[in-house]
């Protein structure tokens, strides 16, 4: 589904990834791990060109989104991103925040719009809540509003970064519970998360960065469970 190769990313002179090959195939998990700083949300903003990168590049299927002759405002309407916070308007209700992009964006009518969000407002545990205000809801309610809105347009990769850094630990789980389901359905994600039980129980493939290098990867059970790198070791052992 995506591909990068050789990405680097300079903000400034200072290099924050580094030769960066990544390939995710289709309906896994990638959990990107590593130090604050480390280049995980750098990574995420360049796959769906929110970020210029310097040099290398990057698919989406098979299409190079890198080229100068890409349409890139197609191609991120075939990824969703949910952020740490602050994903909704405040002055739009649930279903109103859901159904911007498919109607103004991808010209879904409104009546196909609101159904589409009603269903997956209902798979993720909202109905009751499509006419109430973000701040009406709570930390973890809004957060999965926010993954709501992010598949109403349908796409073909799903980029998660901290969604759950700004819940309180009590509501954490629900949004990962969301996430999960996600997976089982079949979704594409890649995540970047210091949620280190979850991404070791949810993801398919695990990258540890360390200054832009991915530096070790594999199975979550290579990378959790017998890290080859001495970095590796040393992050986790801080972590757990
Ligand atoms: P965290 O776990 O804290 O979210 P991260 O792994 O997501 O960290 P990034 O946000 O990707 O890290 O940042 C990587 C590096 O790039 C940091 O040194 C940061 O200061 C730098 N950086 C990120 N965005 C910019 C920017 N817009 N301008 C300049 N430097 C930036
Ligand atoms: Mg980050």
């Amino acid at each position: 589904v995506l591909r990068m190769e050789s990405v680097r990313k300079t903000f400034g002179g200072s290099v924050v990834l580094r030769d960066v090959d990544l390939e995710v195939a289709p309906h896994t998990v990638t959990a990107l791990i590593g130090a604050s700083g480390s280049g995980k949300s750098t990574l995420l903003r360049c796959a769906n060109l929110l970020e210029e990168i310097d040099d290398g590049a990057i698919w989406l299927d098979d299409e190079e989104i890198t080229d100068p002759r890409a349409d890139q405002d197609a191609v991120r309407r075939r990824i969703g991103v949910v952020f740490q916070a602050y994903n909704l308007f405040p002055h739009m209700t649930v279903l109103e925040n859901i159904t911007l992009a498919p109607r103004r964006v991808h010209g879904v009518g409104r009546a196909a719009a609101e159904e589409h969000a009603r269903e997956l407002l209902d798979r993720l545990g909202l109905g009751a809540k499509a006419t109430e205000y973000p701040d009406r809801l709570s930390g973890g309610q809004q957060q999965r509003a926010a993954i709501v809105r992010a598949l109403a347009v349908r796409p073909r990769l799903l980029l998660l970064d901290e969604i759950t850094a700004a819940l309180d630990p009590e509501l954490v789980g629900e949004v990962l519970a969301v996430v999960r389901d996600l997976k089982d359905d079949g979704m594409t994600m890649v995540l970047a998360t210091h949620e280190m039980g979850f991404a070791r129980e949810v993801a398919d493939q695990v990258c540890f960065l360390d200054g832009g290098v991915v530096l070790e990867r594999g199975t979550a059970e290579q990378v959790f469970g017998d890290p080859q790198q001495e970095r590796t070791r040393r992050f986790l052992h801080r972590i757990v």
